[in-house]
This record gives structure tokens, C-alpha cells and sequence, in this order.
């Protein structure tokens, strides 16, 4: 049902989660309260599951907003075993459309025209609040959700500060979320990527992570042909760390960021290893295998 079994995730990722480009940019809350919430107005459904709260606009039939529930529940257990669980209850906004989503997003929710120009969607915002394309369910619920479960851990709009390390993280949580009804289309994505970081890697494609880790460097980044190797990166370097570490050392990177430690401190204290010296690992681990 998901149509990045057959188009690649990273397709997907590539035109999403830009949002924090315009919040850290602007210096201005791009989220605005709403006076005309959408689950009041003509032509939405609300499904409410077990931890969230489903808002589908007309014309998205009963089972595919089921789908996105079912596809939020495996977020909400992946993401709390791993990360941490929400204080709010979460609301996924589901759309017919791309267009659809995009012109709300304008025009009910007050985000910049940048996201209709690029077709960027936002990851989940502080409100807990996130808006889904057609056909879209576990792997892309997860990384976004994960995206706001990162920032509960660390701090909201921590992530301006080690992009590599949330983007990473958020795709290893999508890809988790995914596996759980389609595991081998999961993990079929997840070879893939490494395939292609290897490949790219060989050829001289690469990006230093510290050049990829405020907000301003992954920005910059996203309007050059690297926007899709940017994610592919981030996403197995940091599926290398997990496999190497544990997942709770990631984690505790994060407590640490969150109780006021700077991301680069709080990676050499809990892995023993600078950023600089834990990516040379990772080139010789690529270099070998
Ligand atoms: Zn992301």
C-alpha cells in the first residue's frame, strides 16, 4: 500500500523535512496558532486510535485513514521503545493530494510559499501536529514522528545543531516503523542505501559530516544535486553507529544534548570518539567490506 515500495524512500525524503530551513532561517515561529482548525471544518473525518487522533479530508476513503493510523500506532511503539514517548497526543492530518496538503499548508497553517515551490512537508511541528500525502504510511509517519520524539528528547530545535546525526536517526525510526508489517521491503531499502553510499563513496562522493551538521551547512546542501546523497549519508552512518553502539547510546547523546551538553561533546562522551575520528571508522569499515 505504500508507494515507497516502489519508489525508493529516499525519493520521498528528499522533498520533506525542510521545515526547520525556514523555521532557523526566518528567525519568525513559522507555526502560527490556528483560529479555523481543520478537524472543525466541511470535509474532514476524524479516526481517533489508541495514542493519535486521525484528520482525513474528504475524498481519503475510511481504510487508507485506517492505514495511516495503523502505520502512526507502529510509529508510537517503535519510536517510544527506541526514543521515548509523546506528552501530547499526536494529530496526522491526511490528504488526497499533494497539492491538496501543500495549498493547506499555505493557507490554513501559515507556512511560508517556499513549501508549495519546492513540495516540501514539514516534519512533525511542536503541537505534534503532522500532514500526510496520499499513500503514505509507516516508513514516512515514522520518520517524521521520530523527528518530534528526537526534539522531546533534546530539545525543540536542537537539531539545527547536528543535522546528520537527527536526519540519520529519523530515517533508521522510519525504516523500523516500516518493517514491522513489510519487513523485507525494509530492509531491502536499508541495503539499498548502502549500495549506494558505497557506491557514491567510491567515487568520491562524499560530504564530511561536519559539513553537514548545522542547519545552515544541510540547507545549503539541499539545493545542490547532493539533497539526495545528504539523506543516504546521514542515514547509514547513523544505521552504522547503531549497529556498533546501541541504539541507547544514541539516545543517551541525546539526553545529554538535552540537559544543555554541545552535540559534539555529548558524541565524544558517550562513544569515546570524536564526530571526526568515528567517520575515518566508518571510511575504513567501507573501504573493507
Ligand atoms: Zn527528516
Amino acid at each position: 500500500m505504500i508507494k515507497a515500495k516502489s519508489i525508493l524512500p529516499i525519493f520521498f525524503v528528499s522533498i520533506l523535512l525542510m521545515e526547520a530551513v525556514s523555521f532557523a532561517s526566518s528567525g519568525a515561529p513559522i507555526y502560527l496558532p490556528l483560529i479555523l482548525r481543520p478537524f472543525s471544518r466541511p470535509g474532514f473525518g476524524v479516526l481517533e486510535t489508541s495514542h493519535g487522533t486521525i484528520v482525513y479530508q474528504e475524498g481519503v476513503t475510511l481504510a487508507a485513514a485506517q492505514e495511516v493510523g495503523a502505520g502512526f500506532e507502529d510509529a508510537h511503539q517503535v519510536v517510544g521503545e527506541d526514543l521515548g514517548y509523546p506528552e501530547g497526543r499526536p494529530r496526522l492530518y491526511v490528504y488526497r493530494s499533494l497539492d491538496d496538503l501543500l495549498n493547506d499548508l499555505i493557507n490554513t497553517w501559515h507556512y511560508p510559499e517556499w513549501f508549495r515551490t519546492y513540495q516540501a512537508i514539514p516534519r512533525m511541528n511542536k503541537n505534534y501536529e503532522a500532514w500526510i500525502p496520499p499513500n503514505m504510511a509507516g516508513w514516512f509517519i515514522g520518520h517524521e514522528y521520530s523527528h518530534r520524539i528526537i526534539e522531546r528528547v533534546a530539545g525543540l530545535n536542537s537539531q539545527t545543531k547536528y543535522k546528520w546525526f537527527d536526519e540519520g536517526l529519523a530515517e533508521h525510526e522510519g525504516l523500523r516503523t516500516w518493517a514491522v508489517r513489510s519487513p523485507l521491503e525494509a530492509e531491502t531499502a536499508r541495503q539499498n542505501y548502502w549500495n549506494q553510499v558505497k557506491t557514491g563513496f567510491q567515487s568520491g562522493q562524499w560530504i564530511a559530516l561536519q559539513a553537514l551538521t548545522t542547519e545552515s551547512q544541510w540547507t545549503a546542501q539541499m539545493s545542490t544535486p547532493n539533497k539526495d546523497w545528504i539523506y543516504l549519508e546521514a542515514a547509514v552512518v547513523v544505521d552504522y553507529l547503531i549497529a556498533q553502539k546501541g541504539l541507547s547510546q544514541v539516545k543517551a547523546v541525546l539526553i545529554k544534548v538535552g540537559s544543555g551538553t554541545p552535540f559534539a561533546d555529548a558524541f565524544q562522551q558517550v562513544f569515546g570518539r570524536t564526530v571526526d575520528q568515528f567517520e575515518a571508522e566508518f571510511k575504513a569499515y567501507l573501504i573493507s567490506h
